[in-house]
């Protein structure tokens, strides 16, 4: 059965993907990580790009160590308002069409309005369309259905929908008497969760950190530099906790901490993996060591951005990433029990 911590990371982690949040609208689920750190007296600063930077003083502040994980996640924008009352689209971050055929999500109009609607291929009747089925799921062939009663172009406008207006999916969260946790957004809110419960159960323990430590909750990695600043000049380790890559080939699965090695940025630090693995290993965590072949982290968005510092990633593993995602709790607690004991662990420099 699972742990007091984990319970709470799970609850959190069903919050977290309810808030609607893609990159480029992610205020409402920002707030509601700052309301936390709050409550829990832990000094919050948010950055220009609507991040929010948690900092917990260490023994040491002359050397700091920053932690990410982003709260942004995959969406869409209203592209064109169609004569035939449908709304057609454009993608927020990499994924493919066919993963949101048949969606339900939600608009949110540039005055606040949410209007609910199915994401469905134009030629989606079998009655009507001979090709329904093989017709290429792309741009021109999905749109969304509104629940309402809108015929042409006119009427959506008078509902107050406008291009630019964002898209969100349904998160469709569910946890299983399995321990299985199902739910888009997954990537990246399960360590969200994990990091707001590790930071709660560092106050509630008054356990002393070793180094000024910063948790960095970024809100613009699915487009590519959400954790690539403020990074403060002291920053010896920048550890990104992000989702772990599973498929053909991939070490990665739904019940271990991830140890990435290397991904489409090129190899993680040497020796900050080397002690993560040397954690894992004195402290009895499943762990697996892993390359992902199409990746990049904030953590790589980093050391682009021109910051001198040592870079990793860990994360839980994530089945079916930008798609229908799902993980274990047992990957949650292996990643969890990985970070309590990192963040009170020595430098690698
Ligand atoms: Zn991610």
């Amino acid at each position: 059965m699972a742990d007091k911590n984990t319970k709470e990371t799970m609850k959190l982690l069903v919050d977290l993907v309810s808030i609607p949040s893609p990159s480029g609208n992610t205020n409402e689920v920002i707030s509601y990580v700052e309301k936390y750190l709050a409550e829990l007296k832990v000094e919050t600063k948010r950055n220009r790009k609507g991040g929010l930077i948690a900092t917990i003083e260490g023994q040491d502040s002359s050397q700091h160590r920053m932690l990410t994980a982003h709260v942004d996640t995959l969406g869409a924008m209203v592209k064109e308002i169609k004569s035939n009352g449908r709304l057609k689209i454009d993608l927020i971050g990499g994924f493919k069409y066919n993963s949101i055929e048949g969606e339900y999500c939600q608009i949110e109009t540039s005055s606040g309005k949410k209007i609910t609607g199915t994401i469905l291929m134009h030629q989606t009747s079998v009655h009507v369309y001979k090709d329904a089925g093989k017709a290429e799921r792309n741009q021109e062939n999905m749109e969304i259905r509104l629940d309402e009663k809108v015929h042409n172009a006119e009427d959506i406008r008078a509902l107050g929908i406008e291009v630019g207006d964002f898209v969100s999916f349904d998160p469709r969260v569910e946890v299983t008497p399995s321990g299985f946790i199902k739910s888009r957004h997954l990537d990246d809110k399960a360590s969200v969760a994990i990091l707001l419960q590790l930071i709660k159960q560092i106050k509630n323990e008054n356990i002393q950190l070793p180094y000024t430590t910063h948790f960095l909750i970024s809100n613009n990695e699915e487009i590519g530099y959400g954790g690539n600043s403020n990074i403060t000049p002291e920053t010896v380790e920048y550890l990104a906790v992000d989702m772990g890559a599973i498929g053909d080939g991939q070490t990665t699965d739904e019940y271990t901490v991830s140890i990435c090695v290397k991904d489409a940025s090129g190899p993680y630090h040497y020796g900050l993996r080397k002690n993560l693995v040397r954690l894992a290993e004195e402290n009895n965590i499943e762990y697996k060591l892993d390359i992902y072949p199409f990746y990049g982290s904030d953590a790589s968005a980093a050391i682009r951005s021109g910051h001198d510092i040592v870079h990793g990633l860990i994360g839980p593993g994530i089945d079916s990433s930008h798609a229908f995602e799902r993980t274990h709790e047992s990957s949650i607690v292996n990643t969890a029990k990985l970070l309590f004991h990192y963040v009170q662990s020595n430098l690698v420099l």
